[in-house]
């Protein structure tokens, strides 16, 4: 008997029996079968709220990075059985590189930017204080703290992995609980990654629930605090955004849809290593997922003079396809992900037909291995005979399906590309700095979440037309949903609530653990570079002797240092501008000088000086002022050894008038 997949609630695995049976679209044989029966909505909300959510804030924000490490280390371990379970959704082990290593790599960035870019506290200052008052007593500053609810993820079918990590990782780094809803056709590639991640124990119970299925009332019981990330096609997006938890109840709603992407040939690239780059470009996002992405190159802009030779490299390039089992050594491209998507994606080509031909792709190519026939399809290029009809920018055949259109000119392209109505992404191939890949940029730049540009520079290192990366957002406007998944720090903030708190620079300090100038120092304390790690306060402070900074004093900075530049050296040149009264000390001397004032020589807990942060220098120093440097505990991070911290430090150079000359952040490694 079949088995039916488990979801996972409110801390116990269910198991419903029969449901809707899966398919391998490569063998013909039923996987498993798909029901939530049994499955209580409401309760997956209520456990979130109530024990992940509260875990998960329990913890630092660097914590939880250390918990997307260890989660990293877990799909590891299972990365296999992930592979064998895609090749039966007809991906080949290339493309469940893309999406298992993908998704683990997505998971490891988010670590490694919560640990370098976030605090080790449980809010985040996000921008610089904002001072509200003359005299310095108000200040405003805003502060992101995780949304008490829930973040139900809802995924498409054809990055199991990937897709689905790509959204749990920033949601668990912010501190928000997860329920996580899969695709029915691949939801058994993502019961295998999710009965590990839970089994584990690495993640606080509550933190990721997952619902194996289709969801019953789960949108009845949301509100304010929670947020929905779509992925799938704009069609359902249009259904569920009109739901009232987010029409009345104020529940985010962001999608991330199709999208009718497009990838340009530019006219100062047609020749040469451009225009065979833009080929492989186009042939790889073609045969990858057999072109099921949602950035795959639906629309590839050719120069009119070089259509003919586009068609025929490509032809020779994907002559060399390997269609069939993907289990089998040497296939390259797997199946559709149903006999039912191949079916639709052929309706889709028969709509764009009138407007185009097919110059590759009429012809079944054989399939290798002993595979059922009905969700291959061979990688498929229409050549468009009239770009202005709508179809080609308006139908996306989510399948190894492209649409070859010549242009003329730069605008011409442009115009076309717009009619999209917003994509994920656009790729250009041509030499740097050209005038067409300037007006491309200024043209469509608006209309796309990310643009590749590919130059002879870029070409072995580029990471591909269609990877989206964790670091950058993904995403796009209009059509493609309007969302930003992704981006690094971006998408861990979408999970924050931004908060302006406006209060006394020691209210500040006190409420965000971090130091606000202005704030009470304590210097009573022997000097800070003697405490360790643990003995430090936010607060604790230094306020050095002074030091006269001589003419003397400059020209050996200059002679050591090699700056000779005219408002250090030259009175005359110096008086000249418009800026300076006469000769100056260097900023660099003031830093170095700042640092032989605040520095205990000794060695003690500060290990070294990792970095200088937000360096402004506010006005000159002349020769015969004297500074002092007011230095201040600012913030305390953990380090990835458990023997040592990262500690900031507020430096303010002030001259013999108590006027600010420089201000910075010290960044020092500590020993616990
Ligand atoms: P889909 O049919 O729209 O389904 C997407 C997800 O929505 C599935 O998990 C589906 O669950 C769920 N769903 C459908 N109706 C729902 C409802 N009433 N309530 C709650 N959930 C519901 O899309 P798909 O066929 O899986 O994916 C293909 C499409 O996704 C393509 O158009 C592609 O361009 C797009 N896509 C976009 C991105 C992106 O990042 N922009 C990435 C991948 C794919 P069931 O499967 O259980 O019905």
């Amino acid at each position: 008997m079949t088995r039916t997949l488990s979801s996972y609630v409110a801390g116990t695995w269910i198991t419903p029996d029969g449901g809707e049976a899966v398919v391998s679209p490569v063998t013909g044989a039923t996987i498993c079968q798909v029901s939530t029966d049994g499955v209580d909505d409401g309760e997956a909300v209520r456990h979130a709220r109530e024990v992940g959510g509260p875990a998960l804030r329990a913890l630092t924000f660097h914590q939880r990075a250390w918990l997307l490490k260890d989660l990293v280390k877990v799909i590891a371990a299972h990365k296999q059985d992930l592979y064998e379970l895609s090749a039966l959704s007809g991906a080949t082990s290339k493309d469940a590189w893309v999406d298992v290593d993908g998704g683990m790599g997505a998971v490891a960035t988010y670590s490694s930017q919560g640990r370098r870019f976030l605090p080790d506290a449980h809010v985040v200052v996000d921008g610089p204080v904002q001072p509200l008052s003359r005299d310095g007593s108000f200040a405003g500053v805003h502060v992101g703290s995780p949304k008490e609810g829930v973040a139900v993820q809802i995924n498409a079918f054809n990055f199991p992995v990937w897709g689905s990590l790509e959204k749990l990782a920033p949601a668990l780094l912010a501190g928000m609980p997860s329920i996580v809803k899969p695709a029915t056709p691949t939801a058994y590639v993502a019961e295998a990654l999710y009965r590990a991640i839970i089994d584990s124990g690495v993640l606080p119970e509550g933190a990721v629930q997952f619902i194996a299925g289709p969801v019953h009332d789960l949108f009845d019981h949301l509100d304010g605090q929670d947020l929905v990330g779509f992925t799938g096609s704009a069609a359902t997006a249009s259904h569920l955004r009109t739901h009232p938890a987010f029409t009345s109840r104020s529940a985010i709603f962001t999608a991330e849809t199709d999208s009718l992407n497009s990838s340009i040939l530019l006219p100062s690239g047609a020749e040469g290593a451009h225009l065979d780059r833009f080929v492989t470009e186009v042939a790889t996002e073609l045969t990858t997922k057999a072109g099921q992405r949602c950035t795959a190159i639906r629309r590839a802009f050719v120069p009119a003079s070089h259509t003919d030779e586009v068609v025929t490299k490509l032809r020779a390039q994907l002559a060399e396809v390997v269609l069939g089992d993907p289990r089998v050594e040497g296939v390259t491209m797997g199946s559709l992900v149903s006999a039912g998507a191949r079916a639709g994606v052929e309706r889709t080509v028969e709509k764009l037909l009138p407007g185009a031909r097919r110059v590759i792709g009429d012809e079944p190519l054989p399939l290798v291995g002993d595979v059922d026939d009905a969700a291959f399809m061979p990688p498929t290029v229409l050549l468009a005979d009239d770009a202005s009809r709508d179809e080609v920018h308006t139908l996306e055949p989510f399948g190894p399906v492209t649409t070859l259109i010549p242009y003329d000119t730069v605008d011409e392209a442009v115009a076309l590309i717009r009619r999209g109505g917003g994509s994920l992404v656009a790729s250009a191939f041509g030499p740097a700095g050209a005038d067409d890949a300037i007006a491309l940029f200024a043209g469509i730049a608006a209309h796309h979440g990310r643009l590749l540009f590919v130059d002879d520079a870029a070409a072995a290192s580029q990471t591909g037309h269609g990877s989206p990366l964790p670091h950058l957002v993904h995403g796009g406007p209009g059509r493609a949903g309007g969302g930003e998944e992704l981006g690094g720090l971006r998408a861990v903030h979408h999970h924050l609530q931004t908060t302006a708190v406006q209060g006394s620079p020691d209210q500040l300090t006190a409420l965000t653990g971090r130091y606000v100038p202005g704030a009470a120092r304590d210097t009573s304390g022997p000097h800070p570079f003697t405490k360790r790690f643990e003995e430090l306060s936010i607060g604790d402070a230094l306020i050095t002797g002074e030091r006269e900074v001589t003419l003397e004093d400059i020209e050996a900075f200059a002679a050591l240092t090699g700056d000779t530049f005219y408002a250090h050296m030259d009175e005359v040149a110096a008086k000249a501008s418009p800026i300076f009264e006469g000769r100056v000390a260097h900023g660099y001397l003031l830093v170095s000088a700042a640092a032989g004032l605040f520095v205990w020589p000794d060695p003690g807990p500060v290990l070294a000086n990792v970095g200088l942060e937000d360096l402004q220098f506010a006005q000159p120093v002349y020769p015969g002022d004297r500074i002092h440097v007011r230095f201040t505990c600012k913030d305390k991070g953990s380090a990835r050894d458990p023997d040592q911290g990262t500690v900031t430090w507020d430096v303010e150079v002030v001259n013999q008038r108590d006027e600010v000359v420089a201000t910075y952040d010290v960044l020092t490694v500590v020993a616990r």
